[in-house]
């Protein structure tokens, strides 16, 4: 837990929070904004920054509640499908430090566009892999 952290506040409950599911290193809630139809957060009970920093068994079980909070959106609440984002560290517009994923429950008509718009730049795609392949 970390004293100056809004989600370990919502763990505690010291915010309140409107829980979707919970177990025993994980919690999933309702994101406070109301900008999509059930725009869900996942985060781990143990406070780490981010996907750069967390150790990976913390990693595996938000994804592992990320995807069982998916698929019950999915088979028992309506939707098509979800998107599924994570900001991770400032210039990625992460706002809150403690890890979170994001889940978007879809439908068709929904009337919202998540995925980046590809408009066709001109990128030189050896230079790039030359440049970020892991070796
Ligand atoms: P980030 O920009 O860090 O990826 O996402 C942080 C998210 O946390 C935002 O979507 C924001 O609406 C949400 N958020 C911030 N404060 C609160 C809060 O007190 N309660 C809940 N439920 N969501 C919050
Ligand atoms: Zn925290």
């Amino acid at each position: 837990m970390s004293d100056n952290c809004i989600f370990c506040k919502i763990l505690k409950g010291e915010i309140p929070s409107a829980k979707i599911y919970e177990d025993e290193l994980t919690y999933a809630f309702l994101d406070i904004s109301g900008d999509f139809y059930g725009h869900t957060l996942v985060i781990p009970k143990k406070h780490c920054a981010n996907v750069l920093e967390c150790d990976p068994s913390t990693l595996q079980a938000v994804m592992e509640t990320t995807q069982l909070v998916s698929k019950h959106y999915v088979d028992n609440c309506g939707f098509t499908g979800v998107n599924l984002f994570n900001n991770s560290g400032v210039s990625a517009e992460q706002s809150v430090m403690h890890l979170h994923f994001h889940i978007v429950p879809r439908s068709e008509n929904d009337g919202y566009h998540i995925s980046p718009i590809n408009e066709g730049n001109k990128v030189d795609l050896s230079e790039v892999k030359a440049k970020l392949e892991v070796k």
